[in-house]
């Protein structure tokens, strides 16, 4: 654009990019909370319609020309396509699928970038080469990775773990490193350099491929975050790529939104960023073998009365209540027993549930109120002095092999500490395990009583129960 003169359509277009991205602002700031998060998308989206709208009618390219008429009608019938086939999607899904949905479409945001960077490579006019072999490598893991993810969450693909996957991994980068550098340095003729970085794609989603495929079950999400973050920096580059300031700055937010979850997600898990990039952590710890011990089952009417006659009690939702979809049932529980003078609280573990956030979502769905959720840290404390604690539907984010078992390949992830309550009642189906796949020796704890069934009939149970006290 330097070259060109300024039009008066150029100045609007960059209007337009500041208000998209004053947009995104604002949808990220009320995305903070459960209450306004639906506004937040739709503010952040009207700012990437306009964002789009803008560029199709007044983006010109070197020479000056605006986007010709063939294609913009390829730009809107892709976009028409993409519409339909996502709406149809988001429509149809259930609640629990959502996050591998959300997995999906990061992978392919990831390859929407990866795309631009792959072409622009050869484009005589690319002034960011490193900026485009960046987008391309990032883009690409993100791809890779995030489809890993998807296979993951949907139960299709199972870890992979042994011990050398760090060194490979560690092989693989420096693969890639060494293909970005021969390509920005040598002068190796342009045919060579194009066959060279259809190489650095492969081998990056190969990367993408070995780095998650290892991750042990509980460390998941610290994964999903990172891959998310992958994508916002690779759109970013490619916005780079375009001079383009509203792909740039969405790009930068959804890096940075990505890279500060992941962060607190590493602390929420106990575990170092660097682990997490060169893979394979959390992975492959098989739990030590203990004595069982005795699983003690309550009935509804018994675990009525201990609950309405408790003074303080903590629900501990997990994975189990989005499936069950007994957010509803779980809150009019909540209600009667608050009514009759019992303090309930609900225990949230950061990684609780398939989503970062999803019990949030869940609990807010049923309009329990935000104040009465409590975060890990702040309740873990009060777990002594409680009565009862429900978990329902949880069981990794309350399985204290993660403090005293250093063979398990959750150790050292921090969890709700439900075990020093005076009495635990755990709901579900039967005798499965969590996401992580391991043995949970809290089921045989002398304090913990198994109410067994689908969340949801229980909870109705106990409802009926309590109401007839
Ligand atoms: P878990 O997956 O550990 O356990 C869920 C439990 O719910 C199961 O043991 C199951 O037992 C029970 N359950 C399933 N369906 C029902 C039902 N209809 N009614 C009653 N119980 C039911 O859940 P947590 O929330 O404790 O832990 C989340 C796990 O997922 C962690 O390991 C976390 O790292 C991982 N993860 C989290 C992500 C995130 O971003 N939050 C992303 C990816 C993974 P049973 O079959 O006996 O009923």
């Amino acid at each position: 654009m330097d070259s060109l003169n300024i039009t008066n359509g150029d100045i609007i277009l960059e209007f337009i990019y500041l208000l998209a991205a004053l947009l995104f602002v604002v949808g990220l700031k009320l995305l903070s909370s459960p209450e306004s998060a639906r506004r937040g998308n739709m503010w952040a989206g009207a700012g990437m319609i306009m964002a789009m709208i803008a560029t199709m009618v007044l983006h010109r390219d070197g020479v000056g020309n605006t986007i010709k008429g063939g294609n913009l009608v390829i730009i809107l019938g892709a976009i028409a396509l993409g519409g339909v086939i996502g709406g149809v999607i988001a429509r149809k899904i259930k609640m629990t699928a959502m996050p591998q949905l959300v997995s999906f479409f990061n992978a392919t945001g990831g390859a929407a970038s990866a795309l631009v960077a792959l072409i622009e490579f050869s484009n005589p006019d690319n002034q960011s080469i490193l900026v485009t072999l960046l987008g391309l490598v990032i883009g690409s893991i993100a791809f890779s990775g995030s489809m890993i993810a998807y296979g993951k969450l949907n139960g299709n693909i199972k870890d992979i773990f042994s011990k050398w996957m760090t060194y490979i991994n560690l092989l693989i980068l420096a693969g890639v490193v060494l293909i970005v550098v021969l390509l920005l340095t040598s002068g190796m003729p342009a045919e060579s350099k194009q066959i060279l970085v259809y190489v650095l794609l492969a081998v990056s989603l190969v990367y993408g491929v070995s780095f998650v495929m290892p991750i042990g079950g509980a460390d998941m999400p610290v994964v999903i975050s990172l891959l998310n973050s992958f994508t916002g920096i690779a759109a970013a580059m490619a916005g780079f790529i375009y001079q383009n300031q509203a792909m740039i700055l969405g790009g930068i937010f959804v890096g940075a939104a990505g890279t500060i979850l992941t962060l607190l997600m590493c602390k929420a898990m106990n575990r170092s960023l660097i682990n997490v990039i060169i893979g394979s952590f959390g992975g492959g710890g098989t739990a030590a073998d203990r004595e069982k011990g005795i699983v003690k089952e309550v009935s509804a009417t018994d675990a009525a009365v201990m609950l309405n006659y408790s003074k303080k009690v903590v629900i501990v939702p997990g994975y189990g209540l989005a499936v069950a979809q007994a957010q509803h049932i779980c809150s009019e529980m909540d209600e009667l027993l608050e009514a009759n003078g019992v303090e309930v609280k609900y225990a949230i573990h950061p990684v609780a549930g398939r989503m970062p956030g999803h019990m949030n979502v869940l609990l807010a769905e049923a309009d329990v109120p935000y104040e009465k959720l409590v975060e890990m840290d702040e309740i873990n404390p009060d777990m002594p002095k409680t009565d009862v604690v429900v978990v329902i539907g949880a069981n990794d984010v309350v399985n204290p092999a993660a403090l005293d078992d250093p063979s398990s390949p959750i150790y050292g992830m921090p969890i709700i500490m439900v075990h020093e309550a005076k009495n635990v009642i755990i709901m579900k189906r039967g005798m499965g395990k969590g996401y992580a796949a391991i043995e949970n020796y809290l089921f045989y704890a002398d304090n913990t009583r198994m109410l067994f069934g689908h969340a949801k009939d229980s909870l109705q149970k106990l409802v009926t129960e309590i109401k007839a006290l």
